[in-house]
């Protein structure tokens, strides 16, 4: 058993968050969905992916980035050396939001700025927790709500911004799989390849910022050991460059 001054670590920390945000009925999508959609994926991991919201695999599934969307964000970290499972992937809302139509499934709808209001706490609880040295927006939505600002993802995809308050991170924002797959042909190719890219781009911005030191403090207590052992441990996974 850990003495009660140990620090937590990152992993026990991150759960704690999960199960309480399990329980979540910060706003309306909690009466619609089957569950709650946390993030998943290596606590550890100084890249961090943050798309919008669950669709209906998700919301069965409990994991983000299953269905076709997330299918294909998977192939294309693939083309760049990253397992999902090495990287943390999570959404600014937990909660699929949906309309119902004739279907029992449903159609996907993006949240409303009540529903990302009220669900923030939860990505805000999980990157103090991760403390990652680069975070890829998937999609404008999460851009907008970590930049704090309105993003055009066509037009300012490939660009690092240091300016936020998730500061030291440098956040980068990349088309959503979702848009990707609603093209066809040439273009589509296009954009997947942009997004291959971009995620090239955020790997090796990763591995480089891993080997600069870590910015100072402002002031006391000294850092706990076990967050900062997490991205030195975590430099094979990004490579040299
Ligand atoms: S979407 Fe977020 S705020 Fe709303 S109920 Fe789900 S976890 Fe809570």
């Amino acid at each position: 058993m850990l003495a009660s001054d140990e620090p937590m670590s990152v992993e026990a920390a991150i759960e704690d968050v999960r199960r309480a945000a399990m329980g979540c009925l910060g706003c309306k999508l909690h009466a619609l969905r089957t569950q709650v959609v946390f993030g998943v994926g290596n606590p550890r991991s100084p890249l961090v992916l943050v798309g919008q919201s669950p669709g209906e695999q998700e919301d069965q599934t409990g994991l983000p980035f299953v269905g076709p969307a997330g299918q294909l964000l998977g192939e294309c970290l693939g083309k760049v050396g990253i397992r999902r499972e090495q990287v943390w992937i999570t959404n600014i809302v937990k909660c699929r939001p949906f309309e119902r139509t004739s279907s029992a499934r449903g159609k996907n709808r993006d949240p409303e700025p009540d529903e990302v209001e009220a669900c923030q706490a939860w990505i805000e609880a999980e990157l103090a927790l991760l403390r990652p040295k680069v975070i890829v927006c998937i999609g404008a939505p999460s851009a907008q709500l970590i930049l704090g600002r309105r993003v055009s993802v066509t037009k300012d995809r490939g660009r690092f911004y240091t300016d936020h308050r998730f500061r030291p991170a440098q956040v980068l924002a990349v088309l959503h799989p979702a848009y990707i797959l609603r093209h066809h042909g040439e273009e589509l190719e296009a954009l997947r390849q942009q997004l291959v890219d971009d995620l090239e781009s955020a790997r090796r911005t990763t591995a480089r910022l891993l080997k600069e030191p870590a910015p100072t403090p402002p002031a006391p207590p000294a850092p706990e050991p076990e967050a900062e052992a997490a991205p030195r441990e975590q430099m094979s996974l990004f490579g040299d460059d």
